[in-house]
C-alpha cells in the first residue's frame, strides 16, 4: 500500500481541471489521503458517510477528526454529559470501522461551545501536518441561515487552519520540534452547503452508510437498517419527482458538496 502511494506522481493544485471529476483526478495523481473534520460524532456519517465509504473502498486512507464530544445530544434526563461523551466516542469509533476509516481523533470540546480560535486552529493544523491529506471534507462554515454553531465554526476553523496556517512553518512552530512538516491539501469539499457543485454517487455504498449511521445508537432511537435504506431511497425519488430542473441532478442517490481548490 505504502509503495503504491509513493509511486503516484505528485501534481499541483494548478493541474486540477475544475471541469473534470475531482476525486478521480486526485486518486490518479497524489497519495490517496483524506481528512474529515466534523463537529459531532455522527456528523460524518450523515453528511458524508457515503463519500467516506467510497473513498475507503477505493483505497484511500481516511482520518476522521471530531471537534466536540457530542455530550449534549440527548433529551434523556437520566444521562450525564460524561457518560454520553464516552458512549458517543465509542459509537463514532464503530462507525469509522464500518466505513473503513482510521480510528477517529477527538478534540473533546464540549458540545455547543466550539470557537474558531487559536487553540482549535492549532489542533487542526497539527492533524493536517501529521496526516498530510490531499482532500479535506468539512462543514460549509459560510452557509447563511439556519445552522448549528459547532458546524459553522468547525467549518470556518478548518478553512482557516488550511489557509494560511498549515502550510506555513511560522504558524504553530512547535510542530517542527515533533518533526512535522507544513502541508497544503489540494482541495476541500464543503458539506451542508446551499450551493453544491460536486456530487458523489453513494448508491453502491448506501448500505455501508446506513450501517455507519446506525452505529450511533444513542441518536438513532431504535431505527433499523431496512427502514433507513427505504427512507433514503424514497427521499431521493421524491426529490427527483419534485425537481424544478428539466434535467434532474445525477446521480439520484448522492452526497453533495461545494468544491474548493486550494491554489498556491
Ligand atoms: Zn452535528
Amino acid at each position: 500500500m505504502a509503495t503504491a502511494r509513493t509511486r503516484r506522481p505528485r501534481i499541483s493544485q494548478d493541474d486540477i481541471d475544475p471541469d473534470a471529476d475531482l476525486i478521480e483526478q486526485l486518486a490518479a495523481h497524489v497519495p490517496m489521503r483524506a481528512m474529515v473534520v466534523m463537529a459531532h460524532p455522527d456528523d460524518t456519517e450523515f453528511a458524508c458517510g457515503g463519500t467516506v465509504s467510497v473513498l475507503c473502498r477505493d483505497g484511500w486512507d481516511v482520518q476522521i477528526v471530531v471537534t466536540t464530544s457530542g455530550n449534549k445530544g440527548t433529551k434523556d434526563p437520566e444521562v450525564t454529559a460524561q457518560w454520553l461523551a464516552g458512549e458517543r466516542e465509542e459509537e463514532q469509533r464503530h462507525a469509522a470501522e464500518i466505513m473503513g476509516a482510521r480510528e477517529p481523533i477527538f478534540f473533546g470540546f464540549p458540545d455547543g461551545y466550539i470557537r474558531n480560535d487559536d487553540e482549535l486552529r492549532g489542533l487542526i493544523v497539527r492533524q493536517i501536518r501529521i496526516h498530510q491529506p490531499e482532500l479535506v471534507i468539512t462543514w460549509d462554515g459560510f452557509r447563511p441561515g439556519f445552522n448549528h454553531r459547532d458546524h459553522r465554526l468547525t467549518g470556518q476553523a478548518t478553512y482557516d487552519a488550511i489557509y494560511p496556517a498549515a502550510d506555513d512553518h511560522l504558524y504553530y512552530p512547535l510542530d517542527k520540534d515533533e518533526g512535522l512538516t507544513p502541508h497544503r491539501p489540494i482541495a476541500m469539499l464543503l458539506a451542508g452547503t446551499n450551493d453544491p457543485d460536486y456530487h458523489v454517487d453513494i448508491e453502491p455504498v448506501l448500505q455501508t452508510k446506513v450501517r455507519a449511521v446506525l452505529a450511533h445508537r444513542s441518536q438513532m432511537g431504535g431505527r433499523n437498517e431496512e427502514q433507513m435504506l427505504r427512507m433514503w431511497r424514497e427521499r431521493a425519488q421524491r426529490e427527483r419527482a419534485t425537481s424544478a430542473d428539466e434535467q434532474p441532478i445525477e446521480p439520484a442517490l448522492r452526497e453533495s458538496f461545494r468544491k474548493v481548490l486550494l491554489r498556491r
